[in-house]
């Protein structure tokens, strides 16, 4: 499904720079349920930023999602973590994602590909954020992708 929806957002003028590894990671509010596989790509876009929330959530249908435990197992999930240093906050957007700093699912892959990368509020870099988190969650590296 990581492929699929990689492979979906470079034909949707999302154009990928660089690639994490895939990981294993341990569900943080459903425990007992089966683990999940995250990864985390740097893109080129021309597209506004409601406009790649708007082709991410149709790359998530197209791939079959749909939202029936909060959650719980799904086939994709697709989160825009930052748009370069832009901050958003809106009733349908919130970037850089209000929940990454608490994330060690997000925070591992990130530090793999941006570990110099600068939230633009917190002023942190992920090393930095990723250092200073309270998730204790685990992150498991599966396989390593090639860098594209
Ligand atoms: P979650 O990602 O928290 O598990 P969902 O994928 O169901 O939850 O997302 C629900 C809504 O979150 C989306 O329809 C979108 O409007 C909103 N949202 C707000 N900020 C973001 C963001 N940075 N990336 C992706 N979705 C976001
Ligand atoms: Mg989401």
């Amino acid at each position: 499904m990581l492929e699929r929806a990689i492979a979906a957002m470079n034909s949707t003028g999302i154009h990928l720079a660089r690639q994490s590894s895939l990981y294993v990671t341990e569900p943080l509010d459903a425990p007992g349920q089966a683990w999940f596989l995250n990864a985390v790509v740097e893109a080129e876009t021309s597209l506004l930023p409601v406009q790649l929330l708007h082709a991410v959530l149709q790359i998530e249908r197209q791939l079959g999602r749909r939202r029936i435990t909060p959650h719980g197992p799904r086939t994709i999930d697709l989160d825009i973590l930052f748009y370069g240093s832009s901050v958003i906050r809106s009733r349908e957007l919130e970037v850089p994602h209000p929940r990454l700093t608490e994330r060690r699912f997000v925070l591992v892959p990130l530090a793999q590909i941006a570990p110099e990368f600068r939230h633009p509020t917190l002023c942190l870099t992920v090393t930095q954020l990723l250092a200073a988190t309270v998730d204790r969650s685990e992150v498991r590296l599966w396989h390593a992708a090639a860098q594209t």
